[in-house]
């Protein structure tokens, strides 16, 4: 008989996003006559940019013909689209990143999952808490995150608490982690990092033989000067990091499907043995292996993102969703709500007011405006007494929901 992995056995359930369908179907049942707002929302919605569409085409008509037909391409990525990514988001801001060391694949999620398979099992892992779920689950599968409290917590994880008392800027761990996942700016608190509080992250992390997994996902929308757009910026990143991106939130790929990692040939680890050895032929044997490559036609679209055309675009995007953020940002704090984040990314974070938990907030928000949000307590346990909402609705449905919380007064006027 086969016999699974038990450390899939250990995950909870994930019952958020489950959780808050149910409540809002209640909520349908029960007001037919109320139009809901989803403010919750970690999809974009506006479709594809016309440089994109375009590449799309034209690479499409290509595999018509004998000459223009592609078959299995390099599992690391085509060449073009590599030298544009080193190009593009490297070195036009005096970074140096070898095309050698980029590997493109069908998006950040799936690597950031996949990358602890290089791991031992023994490693400890640190994460900022409230967090992107896939970097705690994904080593719980790996067998690396210890006991659930049934709360929110594993004992084998190191967390570093971001709450409005810290500015939602992690403090450096007080026990050594391994392997530190950073998500800047961040889902959900959109906090972003100036540069010298990033630099503290790696200088702690030469310092203790740490590995930072960088989450770059959300890099497009900062919009502020003095924050880093990648991790390879400060000095001695390229010894300790590893840079996760994607194309899905900045051009709209998230059904399109592109990302692609940073591992530069000088990030090392230690085996068994003792030897020091540079993870990038490990995790270029893993996508060997198991990953066909991204389809060329995909790449070809990805590509078209460098272009001045697709530049544009992609500016377009980013202004329209960071319209909504400004537009939620100016809503809440006009009705007496602590805000955060929507300034460098396209999350407004806020603080639940009067002792509300998560939950209640949400049930509020809810029934009394038909406007659905996330409790932040889904991201994590100091998620707790937080709510987020996203800038990837419509111009016309984020202006709608502020409306109806404008016309309510200050939130101690609510009746709730
Ligand atoms: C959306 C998102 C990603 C990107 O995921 P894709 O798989 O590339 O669509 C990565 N990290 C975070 C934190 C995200 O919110």
């Amino acid at each position: 008989m086969a016999q699974i992995n038990d450390d899939y056995l250990k995950l909870p359930g994930s019952y958020l996003f489950a959780d808050i369908a149910h409540k809002v179907n209640a909520f349908k049942e029960n007001h037919p006559e109320m139009e809901l707002i989803r403010l919750g929302i970690g999809d974009v919605t506006r479709p594809l940019p016309p440089s994109v569409i375009k590449a799309l085409h034209k690479a499409v008509d290509e595999q018509a013909t004998a000459e223009g037909f592609r078959g299995y391409g390099p599992e690391q990525g085509y060449r073009f689209l590599r030298e544009a990514i080193a190009q593009g988001d490297f070195a036009s801001r005096g970074v140096e990143i070898d095309p050698d060391d980029i590997f493109v694949s069908d998006g950040a999620k799936c690597d950031l999952g996949n990358f602890q398979e290089l791991f031992g099992r023994g490693n400890v892992i640190a994460v900022t808490d409230p967090v992107y779920p896939v970097y705690v689950d994904s080593n719980v599968m790996g067998g690396r995150a210890g006991t659930f409290d049934g709360k929110g917590s594993w004992s084998g994880i190191v967390y570093l608490p971001c709450s409005a008392e810290n500015g939602f800027v992690p403090s450096l761990p007080l026990k050594r982690p391994d392997v530190i996942y950073l998500c800047l700016p961040n889902n959900p608190t959109g906090t972003a990092l100036s540069r010298p509080e990033l630099q503290r992250w790696v200088d702690y992390a030469r310092g203790n033989q740490c590995l930072i997994l960088f989450d770059a996902a959300y890099e497009a929308y900062i919009r502020e000067d003095g924050i880093p757009h990648s991790i390879y910026e400060l000095e001695g990143a390229k010894e300790v990091a590893v840079e996760f991106r994607s194309f899905s939130k900045p051009a709209g790929f998230t059904g399109l499907r592109c990302g692609y990692v940073v591992v530069p040939e000088t990030v090392k680890a230690r085996a068994a043995d003792g030897r020091m050895l540079p993870l990038k032929p490990l995790w270029n044997r893993r996508q060997t292996t198991k990953y066909n490559g991204c389809p060329y036609i995909v790449q070809r679209a990805a590509e078209a993102v460098y272009s001045p055309e697709g530049r544009q675009d992609v500016r377009d995007n980013v202004g329209y969703y960071m319209e909504n953020a400004s537009t939620i940002r100016g809503g809440l704090q006009a009705a007496g709500l602590d805000v955060y984040g929507g300034v460098n990314a396209p999350y407004i974070w806020l603080k639940t007011p009067g002792g509300m938990d998560s939950w209640r907030f949400f049930e509020a928000l809810l029934n009394r405006f038909g406007i659905v949000g996330t409790p932040g307590v889904g991201f994590g346990p100091s998620g707790e007494g937080y709510f987020r909402l996203t800038a990837f609705g419509s111009h016309e449905n984020t202006r709608k929901a502020m409306r109806r919380i404008a016309d309510a007064g200050h939130w101690s006027e609510w009746k709730i």
